[in-house]
This record gives structure tokens, sequence and C-alpha cells, in this order.
């Protein structure tokens, strides 16, 4: 199947319910993105900062770009001026970056925080303690140029869909205590970002409202190019 029959797929697929689809692009050449964006794709997810600005650059300018990886400090100037949402905020320092940069171009830059659901090691994120701390503390309260719409997970890479399950039913439900505590007058606090080309179906049966595929649309990366990128960042 093409690109944009893959796309149509899950677009169908998504809309019927109301699920947003982030089409993740990393690695991608600029062409496979404008097929997908020819067949009506308009939200594309990147992991590397340079790697989005580039193509932010040679693309159509109603793209929406969302940042779906980890993001240092040091980079956020270069995606401030047009980035639509970064996932993956997991620190206050980077929450305090995003809105200086962001007051520079007169922005208010819409952000999830990355919550860490999986039982590994590797992936970055913020606990359930470490978002209440950052929600209630002084120095969030005074940011005024970013603006907190939901939370972002990723589960374990395991073949086990139980417990894929029960780690989006965590994030789920600790979106609902957030949202009651935090956000309770705060309409725009609504996203939960999860589920990818292989667990998008249990994110969604866990409350998914926005999934972020890749190899399902745009076929496997290759992993020469993964691993170019991976060193110019
Ligand atoms: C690469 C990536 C995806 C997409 O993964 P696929 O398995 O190709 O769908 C989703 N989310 C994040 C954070 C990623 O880095």
């Amino acid at each position: 199947m093409s690109i944009a029959d893959n796309l149509l797929k899950y677009k169908k697929e998504l809309s019927a319910i109301d699920v947003e689809l982030v089409a993740v692009s990393k690695t991608q050449p600029v062409e496979s993105i404008e097929e997908a964006y020819t067949a009506g794709q308009r939200i594309f997810g990147e992991n590397l900062v340079q790697e989005m600005a580039e193509k932010y650059e040679k693309l159509p300018k109603d793209i929406e770009w969302h940042l779906i990886g980890h993001l240092q400090t040091n980079k956020v100037k270069y995606l401030a001026p047009f980035v639509t949402l970064i996932h993956a905020v997991d620190s206050l320092k980077l929450l305090i970056e995003i809105n200086k940069q962001a007051a520079k171009y007169n922005r208010i830059i819409d952000c999830l925080l990355q919550v860490y659901i999986a039982d590994e090691e590797t992936k970055f994120g913020l606990g359930f303690d470490e978002v209440i701390d950052l929600l209630r503390s002084e120095s969030f309260k005074e940011l005024k140029n970013i603006r907190i719409t939901g939370l972002m997970g990723i589960a374990t890479n395991t073949k086990n869909p139980k417990q894929i399950k029960a780690e989006f039913y965590e994030l789920r439900t600790f979106f609902k205590g957030i949202k009651e505590s935090f956000f309770n007058t705060d309409g725009s606090f609504t996203e939960i970002s999860m589920g990818m080309s292989d667990d998008y179906k249990i994110a969604i049966e866990e409350g998914s409202t926005m999934v972020r595929i890749g190899s399902g649309i745009f076929g496997k990366r290759a992993a020469k190019q993964v691993k170019k990128s991976q060193t110019e960042d």
C-alpha cells in the first residue's frame, strides 16, 4: 500500500471516533511528507529539532509541526517560531525556556507533559509526583507564554497487550485526576497523546485523544537513516 493509502485508512478509522492523527515523519524524506500532505494530512511529528526545522523551511506553511521527541533546553530557540505542539516536556527548567522563547515571538506554545508510564529505564518523562510538584510550583504559575494542553506517554515496548493496556489505563486515570485538581476551569487541558503503530488500538480503548503513527503510514524506517539522524543531534 502507498503512503496515501495507509494514511486514508488511519484517517477513516480515527476521524470516526474523533482521535487526532499525528503522522510521525522522522527520518522520512520531504517527498514522503508531500505525498501524505497531498492526501490531506496536516499534522506531522518529528523527534529531532534540526530535522524538523529543515522540513518546516521546505514544506507548505499550513503544516502543524509537533515535536514528539525529547527536547534539550538549548534547542528550544530553533523551534519556538513555528512549533504547534511539544509532546515531551519533562522538566520545569525546559518549560521555563519554552516560555522565554515563546515570549520573544509573542506566542503561546502548547505543551504536553510527558509522564513516565513504562517499565523501562531508558524512557524520558516525569513521575506522577513530579507532575504534581511542577503544576503546584510558583514558578510554573508565572509562565504566561506556554499552555499545558494535556499529557503524553509511551508504553513499554513489549508484546504483552495486558501490560500496555494497564500502562495506558494508568495514564488516562492520572489525566482525569490532574484535570480535576489543576485544570477544572481550563477547557484547554484535553489531550492524552498515547499510542504508536503497534499499540494505538489499545491506546484508543484506554481513552487516547491523539495517536502518533510512523511506520504504519510511511513503512519501516531504514536503520541507516535512523543512525545518521541520531548522530546529527
Ligand atoms: C517514532 C515515534 C513514534 C512512532 O513510532 P511508530 O512505531 O513508527 O509508529 C511515536 N512516538 C514517538 C515518541 C516516537 O519517537
